[in-house]
């Protein structure tokens, strides 16, 4: 017998395609399209008008086998932390993030990170492999019913700012992001979603080339190379220059300003020169600022900053006409906070 595949693999070209060759009509292929995408069942049996025969080839051929929860931690802020279990059983985290006004989901886009950034305790966990399309909406279309559940309240964000760099897993990404957006799927605006990335200068001019609508996000933490590539390594290969010559071709494609994302420790970047460097950086590339708090990972040489230094970025930045918002930690507590997300849980730290 054939390993069965993933129906969940299949483009909508390709489900179309296999349904005709087993002299199915045409519209069928809609239809377990919309079972799969838009209603999210968990199995071949939950597609109802589907009939017996077909259903029955289906799953002769294929299997669906959606992420399950391994476990489930809740904040005192309300911040929700899942432990996501993948069918080859590693494991990758999600965050639900509640405020007021939204239900934010932050999502993994791969099994540990590659880009060894010095602060940030994904990357203490070798990057073990890509997630699927199927692995990501699962995680987004989870955190969607935990907040009709927890909360009783819809999803309103996606953020890709969970485990692993999304750009580094570009196709998978923007395939989840289709199922997660189109209207045959979860038709959630891309306008809400947000990819986040250390900053990879060709694959930020390709999602411009490929007419992306969501927004981007930029860890930059540094406007200054020297700094910024003793904290991040990707900064050796990709330096700021060619990071913001990336950036301005985003915006001149897109006409959307990208966000920095921006963390101040204390003698790393807290000096006026630091300041100065960003607002020089924000002023040739559109973008507004997240200035975030750091949140400690047990390494010395990374400590938060002065509240004062924090003031003094937000004020130059305001005095310059740069949006900039202080970004409050959440889930610290149960450390799924940003850069906390490790599996202390499951995966070995090497
Ligand atoms: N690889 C992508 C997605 C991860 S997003 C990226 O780098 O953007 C996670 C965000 O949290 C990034 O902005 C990252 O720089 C930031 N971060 C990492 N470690 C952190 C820490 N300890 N405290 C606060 N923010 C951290």
């Amino acid at each position: 017998m054939t390993k069965k595949k993933n129906l969940r693999s299949l483009k909508k070209e390709e489900l179309k395609k296999l349904l005709l060759g087993w002299k199915e009509p045409g519209f069928r292929a809609n239809q377990i399209y919309d079972w799969l995408w838009a209603k999210g069942v968990s199995s071949i049996d939950e597609m109802h008008n589907i009939p017996k025969h077909l259903s029955s080839r289906l799953k002769e051929f294929f299997f669906i086998q959606p992420i399950k929860f391994d476990s489930i931690q809740k904040s005192s802020d309300g911040t929700i932390k899942n432990a996501v279990l993948l069918r080859d059983g590693l494991l990758v985290e999600s965050v639900l993030i509640p405020t007021p006004d939204r239900i934010t989901a932050c999502v993994s886009s791969q099994v540990g990170c590659s880009l060894d950034c010095n602060f940030c305790a994904t990357a203490r966990l070798k990057r073990m492999r890509n997630l699927d399309p199927d692995e990501i909406y699962d995680q987004v279309l989870a955190i969607h019913r935990q907040g009709l559940e927890n909360f009783n309240r819809p999803l309103t964000n996606v953020v890709f700012m969970g485990m692993g760099e999304p750009l580094m897993n570009y196709k998978n990404v923007l395939s989840a992001i289709e199922k997660i957006t189109q209207p045959d799927g979860l038709n959630f605006s891309p306008k809400r979603i947000t990819l986040s990335t250390v900053g990879v200068p060709k694959m930020i001019k390709r999602l411009a080339d490929d007419k992306v609508k969501f927004n981007l996000a930029v860890s930059l933490h540094s406007a200054i190379n020297d700094i910024r590539s003793s904290i991040m390594p990707i900064n050796d290969s990709a330096p700021i220059e060619e990071l913001a010559e990336s950036l301005v071709y985003w915006y001149r494609l897109t006409r959307r300003k990208i966000t920095f994302e921006y963390v101040v420790w204390k003698e790393i970047n807290d000096k006026i020169e630091d300041v100065e460097a960003l607002v020089k950086l924000c002023k040739q590339v559109p973008s507004k600022v997240n200035l975030i708090e750091y949140n400690f990972i047990g390494d010395k040489r990374f400590k938060r900053a002065e509240n004062e230094s924090i003031d003094l970025y937000r004020r130059k930045l305001k005095e310059n006409g740069i949006s900039a918002h202080i970004r409050k930690s959440r889930g610290e507590d149960i450390d799924a906070a940003c850069g906390q997300l490790a599996n202390k849980t499951g995966l070995s730290i090497n």
